[in-house]
């Protein structure tokens, strides 16, 4: 068992990593790409540079920082978290962790999948998490909407309580790896895309675009990349009114021992602030694993 699970690797993740290492502590830091920064072709308004670098640049020496100090890094996507004796997991498509503390610092939140009627039947038969509602499902049609190794998860929690859930695509191939890509093969897949979903009230199918209707009680969304927000319902964080993590100013969530730093956290959007952010939670997280 590590001290400190850190998911994401941008600013917030890597600093967290860095205090957390030099406190003597393990962190697995378990990160999918270069998060925001990869889209920064020019930063100079972080404090020390000597000149313009690119955001990958920075990233990457960050990251070699940490590697150094004796931080370990996970390549990969988050597709599950939940609680462990004595802390918590996070699992990946080939690795379960596990950490008395973990730090979500998964950056902005996403854009919710293009699909008609999804909001209106939130709560309502769709849901964005199959370890918190699956059990509503018990012997239920349903499906999971998505195309990646976090849908594949989220069908194979769903199975626990129903053994009727199809995996809708949406129009996009799938991308399933590693051990998921074999378990992928236990559920129906569907790629036609969804043009809306329908019900009196609740969720009662979709209708697909090439004008065909499946009966579905419930979807759950498990779109791309496994997100802040869908990280924090698997471990009963609370969310803001707009979405973001709920944290009090030493970046503690409402859980004990998970923490959240960064954008995911809705404060204003810049490295120094997700840096920042990141080094107070890592005192409270190297508090938290000493403790327990
Ligand atoms: C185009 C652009 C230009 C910018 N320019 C500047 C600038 O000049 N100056 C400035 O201060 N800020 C700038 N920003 C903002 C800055 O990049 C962000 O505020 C900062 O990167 C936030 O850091 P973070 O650690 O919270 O998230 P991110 O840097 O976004 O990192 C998120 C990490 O989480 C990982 N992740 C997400 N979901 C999962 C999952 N399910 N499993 C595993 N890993 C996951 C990602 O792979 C990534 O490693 C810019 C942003 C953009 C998009």
């Amino acid at each position: 068992m590590h001290h400190a699970i850190i998911i994401g690797k941008g600013p917030a993740g890597i600093q967290a990593a860095i205090y957390v290492a030099r406190a003597r502590l393990s962190a697995a830091v378990v990160g999918l790409d270069g998060g925001s920064l990869r889209e920064a072709a020019r930063i100079d308004n972080y404090y020390g540079l000597a000149g313009p670098v690119s955001g990958a640049e920075l990233q990457r020496a960050g990251e070699a920082q940490a590697r150094a100090l004796g931080a370990a890094f996970v390549d990969g996507q988050v597709v599950g978290a939940g609680f462990a004796d004595g802390g918590f997991y996070a699992l990946t498509p080939g690795e379960r962790l596990e950490a008395r503390t973990l730090l979500i610092a998964t950056g902005a939140k996403r854009a919710k999948p293009p699909v008609n009627g999804i909001g209106a039947y939130e709560g309502k038969g769709v849901s964005y998490c199959a370890v918190c509602d699956g059990f509503f499902f018990r012997g239920k049609k349903t499906g999971v909407l998505g195309y990646t190794d976090y849908a594949v998860q989220e069908a194979i929690e769903l199975s626990a309580a129903t053994a009727d859930v199809t995996i809708y695509t949406n129009g996009a191939e799938p991308e399933f790896s590693g051990s998921l890509k074999k378990e992928a093969g236990a559920f129906a897949c569907v790629r036609e895309p969804i043009a809306e979903l329908f019900g009196d009230g609740r969720l009662e199918g979709a209708r697909l675009r090439d004008g065909s209707e499946v009966r579905l009680d419930g979807l759950f969304v498990a779109y791309g990349v496994a997100g802040s927000a869908d990280i924090a319902k698997k471990l009963g964080v609370a969310l803001t009114p707009e979405g973001d993590i709920a944290t009090d100013r030493g970046q503690a969530t409402n859980v004990p021992g998970v923490f959240a730093a960064g954008d995911c956290t809705g404060v204003f959007r810049q490295i120094a602030v997700a840096a920042g952010q990141g080094a107070v939670a890592a005192k409270g997280m190297i508090a938290y694993a000493r403790e327990k």
